[in-house]
């Protein structure tokens, strides 16, 4: 399957299908990737384990120079210091301004080596090779950024990617947890945009859990597909793409305060979005958006209700920490029917507290 993300002079292709790896190197020669410069993969050590060698064989094949870095993995590496080495290892390799930086990996991966391309330079070409199944998000849409010890993602730029190459067959090594919480990304992209395919995602959840090869396809595919249209109609983040937030207003809040370790970012936004359909019934929307999507979350057995020793009052003061907190009001992502969403600016505070307290009494 290809896709193409609409956005002018810095349009690209996403390649989506099993096994397409192989094809790396002729992938890259059609896009005029230059055999002049040293191109340099940033892998994590269990992508490397896996998938690191056949896509240096498949370059090297193809008469690119290539030098790997491998960092640790899991979200530390997202750091500044990480970063330096990268810039390191990209000089002693011998990158020019012609260089392409491919990243080899997740979201963490993809998010650092986006931004050591953004930054080496002033900016040199960026592939993405996602392996996991959150990274249909992460990969497309050009935000890459490394954190701070008092802030996630705060240093960063876009900086869009040629193509997209996603071979689905790398996604057999992810752990079964990594598999669910990156599903709840693809989730939340039906919520906020298309019915039929969430009613796809609720009937499929089977298959995709154990990775069948065509539905994943199918749902990498449309997951990519809602994104490319939501940022192509808004890349710098202005209105639109803040509907791509559904239910991380609630989830980054759980991430920072349960330190990172205890849920995934996909679970965390997975009782996120039960936290917006809470909302929506509050608003008056109608109830089966909540039946919705708490069954779906659930047929994923991804989790739906918050655990008791986590602190209302530790949430409430994250969420008032998050920079999407615009003039003081609280901005929430609003589903007002399935596949369709709000963004509403004026939700109380006193109600987000009642709904993080309601989201410990979920069944
Ligand atoms: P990740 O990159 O840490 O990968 C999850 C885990 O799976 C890691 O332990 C990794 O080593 C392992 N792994 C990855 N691929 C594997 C494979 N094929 N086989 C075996 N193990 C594999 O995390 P993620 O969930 O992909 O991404 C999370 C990150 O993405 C966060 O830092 C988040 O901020 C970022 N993100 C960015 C955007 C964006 O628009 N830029 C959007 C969403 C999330
Ligand atoms: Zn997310």
């Amino acid at each position: 399957r290809e896709l193409k993300v609409e956005l002018g002079e810095r349009s690209y292709p996403i390649y989506i299908g099993e096994g397409i790896l192989e094809q790396i190197g002729s992938f890259f020669a059609k896009h005029h990737i230059g055999k002049a410069s040293p191109l340099l993969i940033v892998t994590d050590e269990y992508v490397a384990k896996h998938h690191l060698a056949i896509v240096e064989t498949k370059l090297r094949e193809e008469g690119y120079t290539v030098a790997s870095y491998i960092v640790a993995s899991g979200e530390k590496s997202k750091s500044l210091s990480v970063l330096e080495k990268v810039v390191a290892a990209a000089l002693e390799a011998g990158l020019d301004r012609k260089s392409t930086v491919i990243a080899l990996g997740g979201g963490v991966v993809g998010d650092l080596a986006g931004f050591v391309a953004a930054s080496y330079m002033r900016g040199v070409r960026f592939v993405q090779v996602p392996t996991t199944i959150l990274a249909h998000d992460s990969s497309v849409g050009g935000k890459v950024a490394v954190n701070h010890p008092m802030a996630k993602n705060i240093i960063g730029a876009f900086h869009q990617p040629e193509m997209v190459v996603y071979d689905t067959a790398t996604l057999r090594t992810l752990p079964d947890r990594e598999v669910r919480a990156g599903l709840s990304e693809m989730i939340k992209h039906g919520l906020i945009w298309d019915a039929d395919f969430t009613a796809w995602m609720e009937e499929n959840a089977s298959k995709l859990i154990s990775l069948d090869q065509e539905a994943l396809q199918y749902g990498l595919y449309m997951g990519c597909k809602v994104k490319s249209i939501v940022v192509s109609q808004d890349e710098k983040e202005n209105d639109l793409r803040a509907i791509l937030n559904l239910g991380h207003t609630i989830g980054h809040a759980l991430e920072a305060v349960s330190g990172y370790n205890e849920l995934l970012h996909g679970e965390a936004i997975s009782i996120g979005m039960v936290g917006s359909a809470k909302l929506a019934l509050r608003l008056g929307y109608p109830e089966h958006i909540y039946t919705v999507t708490k069954r779906i979350l659930q047929a994923y057995g991804l989790p739906t209700r918050l655990s008791q020793h986590l602190n209302t009052d530790d949430i409430m003061s994250a969420m008032l920490h998050d920079k999407k907190f615009m003039e003081g009001n609280m901005v929430f992502i609003v589903p007002t029917e399935i596949g369709k969403v709000e963004i509403n600016k004026n939700i109380s505070s006193a109600w987000v507290r009642e709904i993080v307290e309601e989201l410990k009494q979920e069944a």
